[in-house]
């Protein structure tokens, strides 16, 4: 049976080979057993269903939760030649009928419905009347009060899935704790069950935690190598998506906001901009991101802490899903831990112990001196072995030591002075430079002493020193004119008094481009 699996996943899917675990689950789910299948997001989970229902001959029933998703499944089917329905509140009553007629001709291998619809007695017994090989389960995790998106709807599958004894019970998600697992498994009261777990090792994604500090010119200072790049910056409140959308757009980046006080014409506008690539960056609360499929999301970056290390995990996967580098970046700062302490302290009993829980794994995460992907992938019950990853900012410390910067800063603070503290950062570097555009020669800033003295480091250096400079209040910005001026304390370093350290975004320079095996 599993040669036949090959074949429809070469013939009908287009595909060399399984991706790992795809083959075990489609196997133990051709033999009628149940399956529990952890695998992070992108991994492949679709196929471990989409195969046994083109071989069965019954039907697959196939429960989401998100209708959006759900289409653009069936839609993808058509376009395989595969038959497939659903069945939810977006359908015209006709749409509907229609489908349920193809339902009772037995004409259709699968059926998505949202749980709200599968718990309709009129679904059930449409369903009671049909062969039913396999019983899918899609996001599982909303089962269990201890994952991170718990939907009591989903609770009362488990009578549905009385109905079909015969099916096998073919539970999905991307994220699963121990406990998360433990608790699908018993409430599905699955059978022969197998758990399949997938390494949720993403090798691709760099990781990084900076303590937040002058956060909108860190953001700038990040996105500034990431020129043309797609990426998602996600904040905490709509408020702080619209200020830092603004903030963005003035500094001339591509960019559109997303989040639920926005209308829904909107918000489907600015994010369809996105993924065709019409706009680079989306800045958005965690309402933006289910069920897009975006291979080429090259960073993601928390200008707030998530909620806790599911969700963080969730929104730093839909970064690099074509298996090139990305970066991600979290601003880290302990008022922010206050606010979801706050929001903690409202809870009550079991509910606030769990959040209690999540927190305490998240911060685990975040002030780790160590390889991050050690707590990250342990609060997944996996065990890294390897000690660095190479991959995450604490595996790299070693190499991005602190540097004395003090004489391009005197080059750069003298550069400001001879041209009257009147010219914004990038200027500043274009006379560093040496640079023969028409506004340098205009001003016959080619005749001053700091005139292309700064020939070792390239554009980019030059303007990251700028931030560093703003940020450890050597420098200060006109808010008008964005123009630099030079801060008290910057005396200090042009007369060799006061030294300057710090770290340019080396990581930064390096991104882009290379492969990194998954
Ligand atoms: P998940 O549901 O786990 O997030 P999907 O099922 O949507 O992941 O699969 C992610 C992407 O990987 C899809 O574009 C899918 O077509 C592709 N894919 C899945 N399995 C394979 C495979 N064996 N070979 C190549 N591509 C695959
Ligand atoms: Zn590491």
């Amino acid at each position: 049976m599993i040669k036949e699996a090959k074949k429809k996943l070469n013939d009908v899917f287009g595909y060399e080979t399984f991706r790992p675990l795809q083959e075990e689950v489609i196997e133990q789910v051709l033999n009628k057993k149940d399956a529990l299948v952890i695998m992070p997001t992108g991994g492949g989970k679709s196929l471990c269903y989409q195969i046994p229902a083109i071989i069965f001959d019954g039907l697959t029933i196939v429960v989401s939760p998100l209708i959006s998703l759900m289409k653009d499944q069936v839609e993808q089917l058509h376009q395989f030649d595969i038959p497939a329905v659903y069945l939810n509140s977006s359908l015209t009553p006709e749409e509907y009928q229609a489908n349920i007629e193809k339902l009772k001709k037995g004409s259709v291998d699968m059926l998505y419905l949202a749980p709200e619809t599968l718990l309709m007695p009129k679904t059930r017994e449409l369903l009671s009347g049909l062969d039913i090989d396999c019983f899918t389960i899609d996001e599982a995790h909303c089962i269990s009060e201890w994952g991170h998106d718990f939907r009591p709807e989903y609770r009362q599958l488990v009578e549905v899935r009385k109905d079909f004894p015969d099916a096998a019970c073919l539970a999905l998600t991307a994220t699963a704790t121990p406990r998360v697992r433990e608790d699908i498994k018993q409430t599905l009261g699955m059978k022969d069950s197998e758990t399949y777990l997938a390494s949720f090792d993403r090798k691709n994604l760099f990781l990084k935690v900076a303590d937040k500090d002058g956060p909108t010119d860190q953001v700038l200072d990040f996105l500034y190598t990431r020129k043309k790049q797609s990426g998602i910056i996600y904040c905490f409140s709509r408020r702080q998506v619209d200020e830092l959308y603004v903030d963005l757009k003035k500094e001339g980046h591509s960019v559109k906001p997303y989040h639920a006080g926005l209308s829904e014409t909107v918000r489907n506008r600015n994010q369809e901009a996105f993924i065709r690539d019409d706009v680079n960056i989306i800045v958005a609360t965690i309402a933006f991101g289910m069920g897009i499929n975006k291979p080429d999301v090259r960073f993601v970056v928390h200008y707030d802490m998530p909620k806790n290390i599911e969700s963080y995990y969730q929104q730093i996967g839909r970064a690099g899903r074509d298996g090139l580098r990305a970066d991600c970046l979290l601003l880290f700062s302990y008022s922010d831990t206050q606010k979801i302490r706050y929001f903690i302290n409202q809870k009550e009993d079991e509910e606030k112990k769990i959040a209690e829980q999540h927190l305490k794994s998240l911060l685990k995460f975040l002030e780790a001196t160590e390889c991050r992907r050690k707590p990250l992938l342990n609060y997944f019950g996996e065990e890294y072995e390897k000690d660095e990853c190479g991959m995450c900012d604490n595996c790299l410390s070693l190499d991005a030591e602190v540097e004395d910067l003090t004489v391009q800063a005197q080059k750069y603070l003298s550069c400001i002075v001879r041209t009257d503290e009147t010219y914004g950062a990038n200027y500043i570097a274009d006379v560093l430079r040496g640079s023969k555009s028409k506004k340098v020669l205009e001003n016959d800033h080619n005749e001053l002493s700091t005139y292309g003295i700064g020939m070792e480091w390239s554009k980019d250096q030059w303007v990251q020193l700028s931030r560093l400079l703003l940020r450890q209040d050597y420098l200060e910005k006109d808010q008008k004119y964005g123009s630099l001026k030079l801060k008290e304390q910057a005396r200090n370093v042009l007369n060799g008094h006061e030294n300057v350290f710090g770290t340019l975004d080396r990581t930064a320079a390096t991104v882009n481009g290379k492969a990194v095996d998954r």
